[in-house]
């Protein structure tokens, strides 16, 4: 357009000048004669022209003039709406030319810029690189790169650089435009965090996620993996489809594979729980799901999760053996709620109570309870609920059918792992029969210790009276033995005395002991002089044991107590007992009888022979009645064997015990230690 107005133009300059050169001829063709009119025409043309061709030529200057100042202000404006921060840089690197926006980012103004070189506008560490990429934009023509921006305030900015060769002149310069990436640098980094941030959650996760081609072959595994199934997700995804199906169970497998087929098939959900084994080899219970997705491809593919259910299978497996155990129980289970509302009752409680489940169900615990029992209810209710154990007790309970049940109630309240009570169970077992049992055993005790008492009294009553007419055989065999006799009658007499003292003492023995058997013996408590009570036990056993050659010690405690208080007749019949067997039993040697203070109330008193001595089988054996060392003894040496049975209960009686220490062939010592009270009064006061 702006050509063809200039050819116009010059179109028209010429059109004047052919004008002006006619006009000239055909003025110049009608003044002939006249040279000097000739010239002037000649000189007034050539004027004409020199001025029409001299405007022509200023028109043309003046419209170069417009062009070139078009032009720069074309080029500034270019600059101005060029995007981002756009400059000039010479090739020593000087910033010739910049936009405005150079200046309002970068906070210099224009007469800084124009001593900055072009790197000093980058953060330090971009300086060296922009010189190589400037250097490219000359020798190449274009460059690009990633850098910040260092605005006079020290922010970095970052940008995105482009430079391309231009002329400015004849000056070969780079025209560089920077782009402010600070929003993608942000989005960017945001994207990054959120990655990292979706990465530790799927590696924080206890399930293990994966995808599946279509050939069913595991192309993505989470690394949890190895933490579950032992094996890290390389060794997964090389091992392919035969590792993953040789860890599932044989038994589950046939289930696994058709969940497969329907999710490849027909898209429905995969969600199968199974076992898989472990790489140490144990097995683990799992449960994955997953669903059925397309590559960008459109090929098919399943992403899914892998959930480590072990711990749940087996806690359902206690589950259902405490399901079973209640179920199968003789024993009535009953769940209440808080509220004492029945909402379990098993097969026990059915046969116990006589209401099945359903009946039972959604009623008060409270229709089992006997009217007279109902007020404890509430209280009991309240104990549990408060997460108290209320224990085991003794209890009646009401059937459908109006009997009543003797039951052992355990009630406690059922608490979850946070500790919060869901319930009361109470369990019950039906005591009927062991009541009845126990009441039965009881009747029988009753009659058995009434039998007993018969039997004392009666043995008591023959013993006394068997032991008047005893005492008049000795006496008047006393009296005879004084009397003249020969003798074979003395003889007679004699075995008459010994029999009718042997039998004197069996009597008085059986007697004690029905007497301590039956828990009828009464002890005396009363003060006594103790030295006294031991000389009189020692005297006899004294000249007995001189009798037949033994030597006889004692060793008396001089700290024992002179008064004490204590059953005296008890005590001699003990201390007798033990002194008579070691005389008996000893056939050479000694007998040594020992009493020594233990304590301000403890005495200790030991009798130790150097006789035949008694097994060690039979030393557990021995404080039982009617036993003896072996059957020989009898025989040999007389006796019920009732005297250390009588010895031992007593002692017991009296709050002590007799122990033994012996050795056949070597000797015995019986040791009997028993409290003694100390007197309160003074002795004689009794
Ligand atoms: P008994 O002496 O009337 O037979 P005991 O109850 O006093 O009844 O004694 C039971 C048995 O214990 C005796 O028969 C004897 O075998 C054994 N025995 C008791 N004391 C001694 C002892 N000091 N040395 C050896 N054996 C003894």
């Amino acid at each position: 357009m702006h050509k063809s107005s200039n050819l116009v133009k010059a179109a028209w300059t010429a059109l004047g000048a052919a004008f002006i050169t006619t006009l000239y001829q055909a003025v110049k063709s009608y003044f002939p004669a006249s040279p000097l009119q000739s010239h002037v025409v000649t000189v007034i043309y050539c004027t004409i022209m020199t001025f029409v061709v001299g405007l022509a030529v200023l028109r043309r200057q003046e419209r170069e003039l417009e062009r070139f100042s078009n032009a720069k202000v074309n080029f500034e404006a270019l600059m101005e709406h060029l995007p981002g921060l756009a400059c000039i840089v010479s090739r020593d690197g000087r910033l010739v030319r910049w936009n405005s926006r150079v200046e309002s980012v970068l906070g210099y103004s224009a007469q800084e810029l124009s001593k900055l070189s072009a790197p000093e506008a980058l953060a330090e560490d971009y300086r060296s690189l922009v010189r190589q990429a400037l250097a490219a934009a000359f020798q190449t023509g274009v460059a690009e790169m990633e850098a910040a921006w260092l605005t006079k305030d020290g922010r970095r900015i970052p940008c995105y650089l482009t430079g391309v060769r231009v002329l400015v002149g004849k000056q070969p310069c780079v025209l560089s435009i920077g782009i402010d990436i600070s929003n993608r640098k942000r989005a960017e980094e945001k994207l990054r965090q959120s990655e990292a941030q979706y990465r530790r959650l799927l590696a924080n996760l206890p399930d293990v996620t994966w995808t599946m081609n279509s050939s069913r072959q595991v192309t993505y595994v989470s690394a949890n993996v190895h933490e579950m199934l032992g094996y890290a997700p390389q060794e997964i995804l090389a091992g392919g489809r035969e590792l993953r199906l040789s860890r599932i169970h044989a038994d589950d497998l046939p289930a696994v594979s058709e969940s497969y087929g329907a999710l490849f098939v027909e898209g429905r959900i995969f969600d199968v729980e199974y076992r898989m084994l472990h790489k140490d080899g144990h097995w683990i219970w799992v449960r994955n799901r997953a669903l059925r997705t397309f590559e960008q491809d459109g090929t098919l593919a399943a992403d899914g999760i892998l959930t480590d259910i072990t711990q749940r299978k087996q806690a359902e497996q206690v589950d259902s053996q405490l399901a079973a155990i209640v179920m199968s129980s003789s024993n009535a289970i009953i769940g209440n709620s808080a509220d004492g509302t029945i909402a379990s009752w098993n097969p026990g409680a059915e046969r116990m109570f006589g209401y099945s489940a359903d009946e039972a169900s959604g009623k008060h615990i409270s229709m089992i309870v006997p009217p007279e029992r109902l007020h404890e209810v509430p209280s009991v209710i309240g104990r549990a609920v408060r997460g108290e154990r209320v224990g085991r007790f003794e209890s009646v309970c009401l059937r459908k059918d109006g009997m009543r049940v003797e039951v052992d109630l355990a009630i406690s309240p059922i608490i979850d792992r946070q500790g919060r009570v869901l319930g009361i169970s109470t369990i019950a077992s039906d005591i009927s029969l062991r009541k009845r049992g126990e009441r039965e055993l009881l009747r029988a005790k009753e009659e058995a210790e009434a039998a007993t008492r018969a039997k004392t009294q009666f043995l008591a009553n023959i013993s006394h009276e068997l032991r008047t007419p005893m005492n008049g055989i000795l006496g008047m065999t006393e009296l005879a033995l004084d009397t003249h006799l020969d003798a074979e009658q003395r003889e007679y007499l004699l075995t008459i005395q010994s029999s009718g003292n042997a039998l004197l003492r069996l009597i008085s023995e059986l007697l004690d002991f029905t007497r301590t058997d039956s828990g009828t013996l009464a002890l005396e408590r009363v003060t006594f002089d103790l030295g006294e009570i031991l000389r009189q036990t020692l005297r006899p056993v004294l000249s007995q044991a001189q009798q037949v050659g033994l030597e006889f010690a004692c060793d008396i405690d001089p700290g024992l107590p002179d008064y004490v208080r204590g059953d005296p007749q008890r005590l001699r019949q003990v201390l007798v007992n033990l002194m008579d067997n070691a005389v008996k039993f000893t056939h050479q040697g000694r007998v040594l009888v020992r009493s020594i203070c233990r304590s301000r109330t403890q005495v200790l008193f030991e009798v130790s022979d150097t006789g035949i001595g008694i097994p060690a089988e039979k030393h557990a054996t021995i404080f039982e009645p009617f036993t003896q060392n072996d059957g020989s003894s009898t025989r040999r040496y007389g006796g019920t064997g009732l005297g250390l049975a009588i010895s031992a209960r007593l002692a017991e009686l009296m709050g002590g015990s007799i122990s033994l220490q012996s050795e056949p062939g070597v000797g015995s010592t019986f040791s009997f230690t028993v409290p003694l009270g100390l007197p309160s009064e003074p002795a004689h006061s009794n």
